[in-house]
């Protein structure tokens, strides 16, 4: 026995223990598929797709790799210590950190290269404070609020007084671009356009104070629906389209038909496998105190995914797929298993794997998706991704040629 409770190895062996119980699979070729159509839909604008939240539970390390592979030149995530770790992780393509950070972190952000949003004065004299103590000066990205009101001031004239500041800090702070997140865009396309004139013009006065080289980003995956809305910008900045997902009101917006969003492909699966099976021969109920009634003669498989994991409940509509067929949970989950009605399954064995989230196989129906499962849990696509908490697995098939760069 080598490596038995020592560092790495025993902490490698660890995580296939968990491996072999439940898994996230993400497929490399469906996320290039998706970065394809997201360049396409892109119109010539430069692509920094968005890690956050440790690649939205992906794994933003290994999705990083993937990207890169494929030509992508900049990254954004949430935090500094999102940033942090891809810098641990050998990527050295510029990265924006793009909501405001606490000030301790500041000299990280710094040591680590990463470009921090600044939205309002306080934050740029904390960043020029750092530069000046490093003597090197600091890149940064300028953050507006036109209407999604979670950083910056929202008034006009604020926003000057932030172009003033910026101005006097210019030997230290060095600003690449004006970027500002859209609130709506997935379903409603006036405000969209509104929001869109505002940052159009804040670009404007940002450039006649700043200079001529300011970059200009608006748009994330649903900012992609609304073309003219994108009009005078460099980057867009896709997150969930990276995985094939999109709010489904998306569908109801006038720019969907012409933006070819609808090619993006699910990307993600999960699976648990079933631990055991349980014949209810009682009127009793399930679980702690028994609140979950089944009637006797059905036949219950315990899955290997609970809340630890991220599954909620009690969902009612929630299902699991086994051998083709849609099993629907019964009770509330547990800390690391749930169980489901396989009354119609009568091959149902321990070990067999059962679907969360996806296709049993690829091309096989049915299909759970993430539409269905996010609504059947009560949570958005965004937080379905984030809260299913298990390892994940990279599916790559053959690499292709590298095709197009940002
Ligand atoms: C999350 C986020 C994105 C990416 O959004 P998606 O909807 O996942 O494409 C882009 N910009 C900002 C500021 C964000 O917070």
């Amino acid at each position: 026995m080598t490596g038995t409770g020592t560092g790495v190895a025993a902490h490698r062996s660890l995580a296939s223990l968990t491996a072999a119980r439940l898994e996230k699979t993400v497929s490399a070729d469906a996320v290039r598929h998706n970065l394809a159509v997201l360049r396409a839909a892109a119109g010539g604008r430069r692509i920094m797709p968005v890690l956050k939240g440790d690649g939205y539970g992906l794994g933003a390390p290994a999705v990083a790799g993937l990207l890169l592979e494929s030509g992508v030149g900049a990254l954004a995530v949430d935090t500094v210590a999102e940033g942090a770790a891809l810098r641990e992780h050998g990527i050295g393509v510029p990265v924006l950190v793009m909501d405001v950070d606490v000030a301790g972190n500041a000299e990280a952000c710094a040591r680590y290269r990463l470009m921090a949003a600044v939205a309002g004065p306080e934050q740029i004299g904390r960043h020029e404070a750092v530069a000046r103590r490093r003597a090197e000066p600091v890149t940064v990205w300028l953050r507006t609020n036109v209407g999604f009101n979670r950083f910056g001031p929202r008034e006009e004239r604020d926003f000057d007084t932030v172009l003033d500041r910026l101005h006097r800090a210019r030997a230290a702070v060095r600003v690449a671009g004006v970027f500002a997140h859209l609130s709506s865009s997935a379903a409603d396309a006036r405000e969209t356009a509104e929001q869109a004139a505002a940052f159009r013009s804040r670009v404007a006065r940002a450039r006649a104070v700043l200079g001529r080289h300011l970059a200009a980003s608006l748009a994330a995956t649903h900012g992609l629906l609304h073309p003219p809305a994108l009009h005078g910008t460099d980057w867009v900045r896709p997150g969930i389209g990276l995985y094939g997902l999109l709010q489904p009101s998306s569908r109801d917006l006038p720019g969907w038909a012409d933006s070819g969003l609808g090619r993006l492909r699910p990307a993600v699966t999960v699976r648990a496998r079933v631990l055991d099976l349980v014949t209810v021969t009682r009127a009793e109920g399930l679980g702690y105190d028994r609140t979950a009634a089944v009637a006797p003669g059905r036949r219950l498989a315990t899955v290997a995914i609970g809340f630890s994991r991220g599954l909620r409940g009690p969902a009612p509509a929630f299902t699991g797929l086994l051998h083709g067929r849609n099993c629907p949970m019964a009770g509330r989950p547990g800390m690391d298993c749930a169980q489901f009605d396989v009354t119609d399954v009568p091959g149902a064995r321990p070990g067999d794997w059962m679907t969360l989230l996806g296709r049993e196989r690829a091309g096989g129906l049915p299909e759970r998706t993430a539409q269905d499962v996010s609504a059947e849990l009560g949570l958005s696509l965004y937080e379905l991704l984030a809260a299913l908490r298990m390892p994940v697995r990279l599916e790559s098939g053959p690499r292709p040629e590298p095709t197009a760069t940002d």
